[in-house]
C-alpha cells in the first residue's frame, strides 16, 4: 500500500521573525479538526516551551490519536550549539512532552539543522526517530537510512510548497516516494499582514487549510495510507527496508 505522513512543526509563529502564538491558538484547533473529520493520524514536532505554554492543547494530541515529537526545547538553532547545550534542551524538552502523554521517540531539529555527531544524543535519550533531513537539502538523502539505533527519515518538500496552486503540486507529490509532508500551526492563520518573509505568508490562512484538505482527500481517494513517523520507521524495518550508515 502507498504511504504518506504528514507532519506539524508546534513553534512560535515562524521563527526567528516573530514571537507570538497565533499558530497555537488559531491554527493548531483547525489543524486538529481538519485530521479528526479526515480520520487521519499525524506527527507533531512540538517544541518543549509550546507544551509548557499551552499544556491542554498539546495533551489532545496523543489523546486524538497522534503522535506527539520533540521540536528542541526553544526552536533552537542546534548548528549554532554545542553538543552539550543541545543535549540539555532535547532532554528538558522530552522530559515536558512525556509529561503530557506516551514516550517521545521521534525528533525535528528546526530548520532541519541538526550535526550528524548530535544523533549519539537522540540515541542515549530513548529517541527511534529523527526527521531532521530533507530531500531537498544536501546531502539529499533519497530514503531513510540508519545511524546505530536512529531511523532517519527525510521530509520530502518544504512547508511552503504546500501553499502553491494544487495543479502545480498534486502532480509533484504523485510522483514521491513515500511522501513525508509538513507544515506549521502558523501557517493556517492569516499572516499576509505580519513582517516576515514572503514565502513565509503567502497563501497563509483560509486558502492553506483549503488546500491541506485537498491534499488529504487526494492522497485518500487514492487509497494512500496516512502513517505517524513510528509507525513508517516500524513499518520499513519489518521489511529491511532501511539502508544501515557507519557512524563515521
Ligand atoms: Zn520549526
Amino acid at each position: 500500500m502507498k504511504r504518506i505522513a504528514i507532519t506539524i512543526d508546534v513553534e512560535q509563529d515562524c521563527p526567528p521573525f516573530l514571537e507570538t502564538m497565533r499558530g497555537i491558538e488559531e491554527g493548531l484547533p483547525r489543524l486538529m479538526e481538519l485530521f479528526w473529520n479526515k480520520e487521519i493520524k499525524t506527527t507533531f514536532f512540538t517544541t518543549g516551551k509550546v507544551a509548557e505554554l499551552y499544556p491542554e492543547a498539546i495533551e489532545r494530541i496523543p489523546e486524538d490519536g497522534h503522535e506527539l515529537g520533540c521540536h528542541g526545547y526553544a526552536h533552537e538553532r542546534f548548528d549554532r550549539v554545542n553538543k552539550e547545550q543541545a543535549g540539555i534542551a532535547i532532554v528538558k524538552a522530552k522530559e515536558i512532552l512525556e509529561d503530557l502523554g506516551p514516550s517521545i521517540v521521534s525528533f525535528r531539529a528546526p530548520n532541519l539543522k541538526f550535526p550528524q555527531e548530535y544523533v549519539d544524543i537522540l540515541q542515549g535519550n530513548g529517541f527511534k526517530i529523527d526527521s531532521s533531513i530533507a530531500k531537498y537539502k544536501p546531502p539529499f538523502p533519497g530514503k531513510p537510512y540508519m545511524i546505530g539505533d536512529i531511523t532517519r527519515i527525510p521530509a520530502s518538500i518544504t512547508s511552503s510548497f504546500l501553499r502553491l496552486p494544487l495543479p502545480i503540486i498534486l502532480p509533484i507529490l504523485d510522483n514521491m516516494h513515500d511522501p513525508v509532508l509538513f507544515v506549521h500551526p502558523w501557517e493556517f492563520v492569516d499572516m499576509s499582514h505580519s513582517p516576515i518573509r514572503w514565502d513565509c505568508k503567502f497563501n497563509t490562512g483560509k486558502f492553506a487549510l483549503k488546500s491541506l484538505s485537498a491534499v488529504i482527500m487526494h492522497f485518500k481517494t487514492k487509497g494512500y495510507n496516512f502513517l505517524t513517523m513510528s509507525e513508517m520507521a516500524a513499518e520499513d524495518d519489518n521489511r529491511n527496508e532501511v539502508e544501515i550508515v557507519s557512524q563515521e
